[in-house]
């Protein structure tokens, strides 16, 4: 096996917790330093709070794990302060191809409109992904990441306390307190477990070959999916472009394969040259075969203990759902817990988070599902109706519609979250800016280091702000004025963003993709989520949709 990464071993170090008595108290602990782990460490710290991370291993996540990072993600890292080490690395790519047999029946481009700071999809492997978190962790001084300090018990205390970990380390055990805790320990969660909490789901009776391998190939940088393809008659195949000329080979193998003599080059190295040609040129990276599930926990908060990320759901890997997912969990928790933590929002908006990501986890799990159930067909009906619409998808668009060969992860809109203020009856708006949507981004004009709409919407989070009045001048207000009065005061802090004065509308994608007329305004939670809408605000609306925001209405 060939290997492109040189895995970093992180240094243990003794903690002086390790001999406190009583046990040392943290605000807020992380357990479990992957991609959604860290991310949340990165968010916290960001926003004025100190974060222990403890891990049980000491490098990156090891062998074939996530590839695909969506636009959302990506956009959320940028704001963390990774979006440019990932744009560096990463192989961004928008076109899928779909073949069915011997053909390509269609193809599709995921971000047509183009006018975004991120494309629809990067790939890049999980340990790039981690290792770009963990240098930025280090060097953020309100993180600690301890390697080698695995969690063995947790006891959640009453709800109101704190909540008691148990350590274990090179050097021994111990025990040490948090506020609060995040259990991001993936999915076999030790954390659940040690909850006696249920992961309900299913599990796909089939295997799934994957292997990375390294190769120079002209292939182009998109996806490709093929339904049984005569090198795999019968099943799927996936084929995708990473960093550092690695391959990603996705085979179906049915669910009588043996999974240990399928890993065998002997018989892995074969079925690859059938699919690339007898003359291709590649090396093994990593083989493994997989079993897929959809899974979850019915709630993610446990009184002071919050799952996020796969601790909390898993779901098979068609449609990127996973890792995205989880950055996706924790933006929409850090920034409520934040508030809860400096006094700003009642603690029941960390329930909010439950509702939130619970909707948005029903909808990866049902996506993920249908695309399992499309792409491994469980009866011979099912079997004919997926191959007639593959077969119509060549010429007809209604039938490309039906095609599943993984949706791609996209970001949930919080329809029906407590959070949001519905549109004012008979308002028209733009339906992809609704409230719960996360916010489309656009170009600016460069201000103050920003030059797309998404930066500029983040930019005020520094100033520990987080919800934005983003609007467009009234003609009775061409300066603003009135519209910083109806921010001033507002708990938590509004900052105006209007268009024009603050931000230059430079193509005018912002006001078309918000249809911001004049006087028009939306109120942006930290989360880049909307969360209300006007056609023309004042202090009371605001105040009310803010309230409303941050779990203070009556019915939130
Ligand atoms: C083949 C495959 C392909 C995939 N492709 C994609 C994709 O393209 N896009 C995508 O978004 N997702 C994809 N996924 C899913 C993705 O890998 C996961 O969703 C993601 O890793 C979840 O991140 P996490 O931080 O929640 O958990 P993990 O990455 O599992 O991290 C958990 C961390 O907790 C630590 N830990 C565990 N127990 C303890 C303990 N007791 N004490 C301390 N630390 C502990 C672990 O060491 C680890 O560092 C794929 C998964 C697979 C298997």
């Amino acid at each position: 096996m060939l290997q492109t990464f040189d895995y970093p071993e992180f240094v243990y170090r003794p903690s002086p917790d390790l001999t406190a008595d009583p046990p040392a108290r943290h605000p807020l602990v992380v357990v479990g330093a992957g991609p959604v782990g860290l991310a949340a460490a990165l968010d916290l710290a960001d926003k004025g709070h100190r974060v222990l991370v403890l891990d049980d291993d000491h490098t990156v996540s090891v062998g074939s794990r996530a590839i695909c990072w969506s636009k959302r993600t990506l956009e959320i890292c940028d704001r963390l302060g990774l979006g440019e080490a990932l744009l560096k690395n990463g192989v961004g790519w928008k076109r899928g191809r779909v073949f069915f047999q011997e053909k390509e029946v269609y193809s599709f481009d995921l971000a047509p409109e183009g006018g975004a700071r991120m494309p629809a999809f990067i790939n890049l492997q999980q340990y790039h992904f981690e290792l770009a978190a963990v240098q930025a962790a280090d060097a953020h001084p309100r993180i600690e990441l301890r390697w080698r300090h695995k969690v063995i018990g947790l006891e959640p205390g009453d709800g109101r306390g704190p909540v008691r970990l148990s350590v274990e380390t090179p050097d021994g055990a111990y025990a040490l307190d948090a506020e609060w805790a995040l259990a991001c320990d993936g999915a076999k969660s030790p954390t659940r477990k040690m909850l006696g909490l249920d992961f309900a789901g299913q599990v796909f009776q089939d295997r799934f070959l994957i292997a990375d391998v390294v190769m120079k190939a002209a292939f182009p940088t998109e996806r490709w999916f093929w339904f049984d393809p005569p090198f795999n008659p019968g099943q799927s195949a996936l084929l995708h472009k990473q960093a550092d000329d690695v391959w990603r080979i996705d085979l179906q193998l049915g669910w009588d394969a043996d999974p240990e003599q399928e890993k065998k080059p002997e018989k892995v190295i074969p079925r690859l040259k059938a699919m690339l040609g007898e003359d291709a040129d590649f090396e093994l990276e990593w083989v493994s075969v997989y079993t897929f599930q959809c899974r979850r926990l019915a709630r993610f908060r446990h009184g002071r203990v919050l799952f996020v990320g796969d601790s909390a759901h898993q779901v098979s890997p068609f449609g990127a759902r996973g890792g995205n997912g989880g950055i996706q969990d924790a933006d929409n928790l850090c920034w409520k817990l934040d508030l809860v933590l400096r006094g700003g929002a009642p603690e029941r908006l960390l329930d909010s988070y439950d509702v939130e990501r619970g909707l948005a986890t029903d909808e990866n799990i049902l996506n993920s599902t249908r695309s399992t159930d499309f792409i491994t067909p469980k009866s011979e009906v099912s079997r004919d109706f997926r191959d007639a619409v593959l077969a119509l998808s060549e010429r007809f668009e209604f039938a490309r519609r039906l095609v599943n060969s993984g949706r791609l992860s996209v970001p949930a809109v919080l329809d029906g979250s407590p959070l949001n203020t519905p549109d004012e009856p008979g308002a028209r708006w733009p339906d992809a800016a609704r409230p719960g949507a996360a916010c489309p981004d656009a170009p600016i004009a460069e201000a103050a280091g920003a030059s797309w709409l998404l930066q500029a919407l983040a930019a005020p989070l520094v100033a520990r702000s987080g919800f934005v009045l983003l609007a467009a001048p009234a003609a009775d207000d061409p300066d603003g004025a009135a519209l910083d009065a109806v921010c001033a005061d507002q708990t938590p802090p509004v900052t105006p963003l209007l268009l024009g004065r603050d931000v230059q509308d430079c193509d005018g994608l912002v006001a078309a993709r918000y249809g911001l007329r004049a006087g028009g305004a939306y109120l942006i939670r930290p989360d880049q989520h909307v969360a209300a809408r006007f056609a023309r605000v004042d202090r009371a609306r605001l105040a009310a949709a803010l309230a409303r925001a941050v779990g203070q209405a009556a019915d939130a």
